[in-house]
């Protein structure tokens, strides 16, 4: 039977950055996907300037449009227009951006075996294992980034009890230079949630985002979109539904010799739902929690502190964001997006922050208040929710609808 220091199952960019650093350091390294590279992934493939500073090698071969303009409305209605001047996003097609990614780990030496669904996953006194039909490895660490259902997380335990969101996704064949350099942001879905369309080269991802208590009237919700774009003919080549993870600190992640990394730990924020700077993040420091057992005869265990630190605060003041926005949105929604056409400082703060140049914790520092509002906002209109927590709603939860 193979024996790696590292397996790592799922080879999106949890994975795959996981898979890289620790090959570029020295370790033996098995990836493994169940797919068969390049695949698709519902996404809407939004890749923020910081998000793209997050890897050491260019994207320009996979980059099919550069975002400067944000397009807002409230199921088309209040409609306007803020332009970053410069762009703050990559637009993406997620099978060839992770396959770039996968490139890359095994130019650094990991090996890659797609096609290979993990059915069994665990640890034992010896280390770890995993089994695949006959396939079979061991290692002596393990990192699961196999996405928002996780077998690996299941498998070990962890990863319970985060939020959950469901979205869905539409890839069009369309000649879309209509939308050259534009994101379309659609509001207004109860309680709160948004609808996208987001430019690539031959067409365009259309998608909407909804508590996952809400998941039945995605398709419903999703076809008024689709018309209000006067997109109601158009060629779908795929669609797809998809749940998003949100974690919370607390929500284990690590045990003694398994880690979880990007959806499979919840890594997603709760404003704009992003997921992917978070994925290649943890996944970062999912290898060098490995690399640093490795060398230690230590555990995983630190690696859960350390995503508490480093990146479970700008997921903590993300939510506080949303609550925010969104809370207001729903009791106002005229004036606050009237406040929100005529006040450039808060699309500011979003440019800076999806260019890197900030962080939503740093924004959040400037309103010392906000934090206590948002969840005062949140806590009321959780008042009937049967998921009610004593101090805080839960966007995302699945009673979303309360
Ligand atoms: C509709 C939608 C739109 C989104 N839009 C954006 C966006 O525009 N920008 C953004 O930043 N984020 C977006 N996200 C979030 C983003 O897609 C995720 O956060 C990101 O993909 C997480 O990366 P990951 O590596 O953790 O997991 P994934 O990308 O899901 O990769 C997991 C991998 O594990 C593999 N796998 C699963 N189970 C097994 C198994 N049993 N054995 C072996 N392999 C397995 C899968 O094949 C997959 O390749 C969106 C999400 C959705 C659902």
């Amino acid at each position: 039977m193979p024996e790696f220091d590292v397996i790592v199952v799922g080879a999106g960019p949890a994975g795959s950055t996981a898979a890289r650093e620790l090959a570029a350091a020295g370790a033996r390294v098995l990836l493994l996907d169940r797919a068969a590279f390049p695949r698709y992934k519902p996404c809407g493939g939004g890749i923020p300037l910081r998000t793209a500073r997050l890897l050491p090698f260019p994207l320009d071969s996979v980059v099919e449009d550069r975002v400067s303009l944000l397009d807002v409305s409230y199921r088309g209605r209040w409609r306007f227009l803020r332009d970053s001047g410069e762009p703050f996003a990559y637009m993406v097609m997620r099978d060839r951006f992770d396959a770039l990614l996968v490139e890359h780990a095994r130019a650094a030496g990991a090996e890659f075996r797609p096609g290979t669904r993990v059915e069994e996953a665990g640890e034992d006194s010896r280390g770890v294992f995993v089994r695949s039909g006959s396939f079979r490895a061991r290692g002596r660490f393990l990192i699961g980034a196999d996405g928002a259902n996780s077998r690996v997380a299941r498998a070990v335990g962890l990863g319970r009890g985060c939020d959950e969101c469901a979205a869905w996704e539409l890839e069009l064949s369309i000649p879309a230079d209509r939308w050259r350099a534009r994101a379309i942001i659609e509001l207004g879905y109860s309680p709160w949630g948004y609808g996208w369309l987001f430019p690539k080269a031959s067409g365009a991802s259309v998608g909407l985002l909804l508590p996952a208590g809400a998941s039945k009237s995605l398709r419903a919700e999703g076809e008024r979109l689709l018309g209000r774009l006067g997109l109601e003919h158009a060629e779908v080549a795929i669609a797809q539904g998809h749940k998003i993870r949100l974690r919370r600190q607390g929500v284990p992640i690590a045990s003694e010799r398994v880690a979880l990394a990007g959806d499979a730990a919840g890594m997603a924020d709760a404003f704009v739902e992003e997921g992917i700077a978070y994925a290649i993040e943890s996944g970062r420091l999912a290898a060098k929690a490995a690399l640093r057992a490795l060398g230690t005869s230590g555990t995983m265990r630190p690696y859960e502190s350390d995503v508490d630190r480093e990146i479970q605060p700008e997921l903590d003041a993300a939510r506080t964001i949303a609550y925010m926005f969104y809370g207001v949105l729903r009791r106002a929604p005229g004036p606050w997006l009237t406040a929100a056409r005529y006040a450039p400082f808060l699309w500011h703060a979003f440019f800076t922050v999806m260019r890197g140049e900030s962080t939503y914790a740093r924004e959040v520092e400037r309103v010392p208040l906000l934090p206590s509002i948002a969840r005062r906002l949140m806590e009321r209109r959780c008042r009937n929710c049967p998921r009610r927590r004593s101090s805080s709603g839960s966007l995302g939860c699945t009673a979303g609808r309360a």
